[in-house]
């Protein structure tokens, strides 16, 4: 009996010890799923760092320009109109404008004072699908705020005639 009673407690004793088993290795098991769970926190909070510092990187991008903001000023022109031949441009009429660019059909450009810079961006409203064009060429009746579109015939120069318009002129 005093076999049976040391099983007995040996048995109770070993099931003490598989439940401790049973619970360290639960633990232990916890500890893993709570070290995984912790992981993809700690990748969330470095994406979420990574996608703030990108963010920051945008706003400073954003910031940037900002600071260099592109600005049209409005200025009240006459706009006439003229073509590549000899009744608009006389001795000039080579299909070169004055800063040497040389026409090409279907072009859109304007003819301006020497005030505004060859290449300096015009919008003039109802010319080229109000997009902005280039000053490429001078008159030399095109003084101050006297501005000549080019057309690529004379009867859409002469169609155009003669408009007042407020032209927004490009400016860095
Ligand atoms: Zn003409």
């Amino acid at each position: 009996m005093g076999k049976a009673r040391v099983k007995g407690f040996s048995g109770v004793f070993l099931k003490l010890i598989n439940l401790t088993i049973v619970v360290c290795v639960m633990s232990l098991i916890t500890d893993i799923a709570l070290t995984k769970d912790d992981r993809p926190i700690t990748l969330l909070n470095a994406a979420v760092t990574r996608s703030q510092g990108s963010t920051n990187k945008q706003s400073a991008n954003s910031e940037s320009n900002i600071k260099q903001p592109v600005k049209w000023e409005i200025v009240r022109m006459r706009v006439t109109a003229y073509c590549p031949c000899p009744k608009c441009c006389g001795e000039y009429s080579d299909g070169v404008t004055a800063c040497g660019y040389r026409i090409q059909p279907g072009d859109t450009f304007v003819a301006a004072d020497g005030q505004y810079g060859f290449g300096t961006e015009m919008l003039i409203p109802g010319y080229s699908n109000s997009r902005p064009v280039k000053v490429l060429d001078r008159g030399g009746a095109i003084r101050g705020n006297r501005l000549d579109v080019f057309f690529g015939s004379h009867d859409q120069a002469l169609e155009w005639g003669v408009k007042y318009l407020d032209v927004k002129v490009r400016c860095e």
